[in-house]
């Protein structure tokens, strides 16, 4: 799950950025408006925060600019204070929430939850291989219908390769599911995470193949 933050006051963004990578999210932060049109255009995300007051571009036009766009990505505003006008402004625009600053960390992270659960529930989220199912929006997992324990980032590796089922997924399209910018991505990282799927998915004969060079390929016939 990657979430992209825009906000200016260095202080929340830095704060916001960390308690989500607690959470187990990808993080990217930007710090104005022109950067977040330019980001947003490029790049997907699962949810954008996104404070109202920003230099250069202001968040409504930034989401004027989403939707114009076409992009169905949820968006939680944030407002500077109880200023209704601004949150009326930013809902008709196309914003999916807000929250009135100051909040409360715990608060933000319940929103964001139920923003990406919201997000999802537009496409199907079950994803099945052999004796392996994936609730995407639930984040379970089950293998011969017991329940299968994973990490996050477990989860999230998984969940490419389930997508992509049979076909070639190198280590930088996983890296980039898994990670913010920011973080730090140790080389062998994804090497683990893999690892200790296979030592969970193997006896059930659910096999993800290296292969050399190129990245891992979830067999299709397991
Ligand atoms: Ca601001």
């Amino acid at each position: 799950m990657r979430i992209l933050i825009v906000e200016d006051d260095p202080t929340l963004a830095d704060g916001l950025t960390r308690s989500l990578q607690r959470a187990d999210y990808a993080v990217d932060c930007v710090h104005d408006g022109e950067q977040a049109d330019h980001v947003l255009a490029a790049q997907s995300y699962d949810l954008v925060i996104l404070d109202l007051g920003l230099p250069k571009l202001d968040g409504f036009e930034v989401i004027r600019r989403v939707r114009r766009r076409g992009a169905t990505v949820p968006v939680l505003v944030l407002t500077a204070h109880d200023a209704l006008a601004d949150r009326v402004k930013g809902l008709d625009l196309g914003a999916d929430d807000y929250l009135t600053k100051p909040f409360e960390l715990p608060e933000l992270e319940a929103r964001v939850r139920a923003l990406i659960r919201r997000g999802q529930s537009g496409g199907s989220s079950m994803l099945a291989h052999g004796p392996l199912s994936l609730d995407t929006s639930g984040r379970r997992a089950t293998l011969d219908n017991v329940p299968l324990e994973l990490s996050a980032r477990e989860f999230g590796v998984l969940e490419v390769l389930m997508l992509r089922s049979g076909r070639v997924v190198n280590k930088e399209q996983l890296a980039e599911q898994l990670y913010g910018w920011e973080d730090e991505v140790g080389s062998n990282a994804i090497e683990v995470y893999v690892h200790r799927l296979r030592k969970k998915l193997e006896p059930a004969g659910v096999a993800i193949r290296t292969i050399r060079g190129l990245g891992y390929v979830l067999e299709k016939d397991s």
